[in-house]
């Protein structure tokens, strides 16, 4: 199976192959600043199985994260990321994908999840 993730604009994609090797939410802060909204949502894949295509930017996240984010310099939609945590991967926002997707592993930064976000048993809880 293919998948793509389209930035806002449609400038922009990551298309990727096969199931992810994980995917999950995350409630720490700075997911919440990168989407604006209660959480983020993504899933990664080995490069190997990753095409970005598009003008993509990288962005450097500060040292200690050790992220490049990759976002479309017209609409500003953060497609992917690599971090020194998950080398030879890639981190995909698959909310820019269309449906069917696969449904979150685990719940990340799960303590600092908000009490109205209800989440199935199936999303562990981690952190
Ligand atoms: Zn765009
Ligand atoms: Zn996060």
């Amino acid at each position: 199976m293919t998948r793509t993730a389209t930035c806002a604009c449609g400038e922009c994609s990551v298309t990727v192959t096969g199931e992810p090797l994980f995917g999950g939410l995350c409630h720490c802060q700075n997911c919440r600043q990168r989407t604006g909204s209660a959480f983020g949502w993504q899933a990664y894949w080995p490069e190997a199985r990753v095409t970005l295509s598009g003008p993509l930017q990288r962005y450097d996240l500060a040292p200690e994260w050790g992220q490049q984010r990759l976002f479309c310099p017209r609409c500003g939609s953060t497609l992917a990321w690599q971090t020194m945590s998950r080398p030879g991967e890639f981190g995909v926002a698959i909310g820019g994908m269309e449906p069917p997707l696969p449904a979150p592993d685990a719940s990340y930064r799960d303590s600092r999840r908000f009490d109205w976000v209800i989440l199935p048993d199936r999303c562990a809880a981690s952190g």
